[in-house]
């Protein structure tokens, strides 16, 4: 079993894209310029925010974070959008998700200019994925595609099993994995909720990737011999030996199931950590494809 180290990996994008920065602004072009906006204080959102400005700073990229209180009206919050849509020095916006209840998400996302939609939530983005038109791939399926590519995985007409799908990531994960590309070819199942006999279905998956937020949900039994693992799922659980008072779970029995896989993701160390590595990576190309 060979863990898919997700700390290795995005460190190697982040490198490459610092020197990339580094030769673009040398030839005179700008520097790659992200804006977040963080509605509200829910804790996992501050952090994830606060993470991402950090890694910005790491690549030499500039970042800009608005913050706003959870009870705003939409308006203020379409205006803002508006606003950073206009900024030319402005190359990619995310609005940090979930929001406060009050909003529409959709409705939110859309007003995203798609030149700038660097998470690729927009359905325009979406739309260009679905076509195999260059596109801002939604950062969560785009790192794990840069894992399995790192470490050569073979993917080709290899049956892959996708547990979940949202639109941030488990859809867009399946039609990656089933376009002509390397990583891709793919034979794919795209199961959910409503989805019979999950079990069997895993079990005859070469790769699976479990993405429900349901810790510790595929369990040994669900996996055969040498199958490739990937976990998606980020569940905070109360653990009172953590500074935090929480630890960080995925959708995998880990334990159980890594003995039995010829490659798996960790949780915290693997799918997170290239995500990040991925919106930078669509932030660059914002950047210097103008
Ligand atoms: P989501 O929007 O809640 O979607 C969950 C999906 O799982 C839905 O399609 C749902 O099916 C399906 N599902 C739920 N219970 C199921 C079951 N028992 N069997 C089969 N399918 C089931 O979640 P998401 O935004 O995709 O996120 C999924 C997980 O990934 C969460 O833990 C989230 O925190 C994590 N995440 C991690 C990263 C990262 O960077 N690592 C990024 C994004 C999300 P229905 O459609 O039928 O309801």
């Amino acid at each position: 079993m060979k863990i898919l180290d997700g700390k290795v990996v995005s460190q190697a994008v982040k490198d490459d894209l610092k020197a990339s920065t580094v030769a673009w602004k040398e030839k005179g072009g700008k520097t790659p310029h992200l804006a977040a906006i963080l509605v509200g204080s829910d804790g996992a959102s501050e952090t994830y925010v606060a993470s991402k400005i950090k890694n910005c700073e790491e690549v030499g990229f500039k970042s800009t974070l608005l913050r706003f209180e959870a009870g705003i009206e939409e308006q203020e919050l379409i205006a803002a959008i508006e606003q950073l849509n206009n900024d030319a020095d402005v190359d990619g916006i995310l609005v940090q998700l979930p929001l406060p209840k009050h909003f529409n998400e959709e409705k939110v996302i859309n007003l995203i200019d798609p030149e700038k939609d660097v998470d690729g939530f927009h359905p325009i983005s979406l739309g260009r994925l679905v076509q195999g038109l260059p596109t801002f791939v939604s950062a969560t399926p785009y790192g794990i595609m840069l894992l399995l590519k790192h470490y050569n995985i073979e993917t080709a007409g290899k049956h892959a099993v996708v547990i979940g799908r949202s639109n941030i990531v488990g859809r867009p994960m399946s039609i990656l994995l089933s376009q002509n590309t390397n990583p891709g070819n793919c034979t794919v199942t795209l199961c959910h909720s409503k989805t019979q006999n999950l079990k069997d279905l895993c079990l005859q998956a070469d790769i699976i990737v479990a993405a429900l937020g349901k810790v510790s949900f595929l369990t040994a039994d669900m996996v055969k011999e040498n199958a490739v693992v990937i976990d998606v799922g980020i569940t905070r659980v109360a653990d009172a030996t953590k500074k935090s008072g929480f630890a960080i779970k995925g959708d995998v029995d880990f334990e159980n199931v890594a003995p039995k896989c010829s490659y798996i993701t960790p949780v915290p160390g693997g799918v997170g950590l290239m995500t990040i590595a991925a919106l930078l990576t669509n932030t660059f190309a914002a950047c210097t494809r103008k």
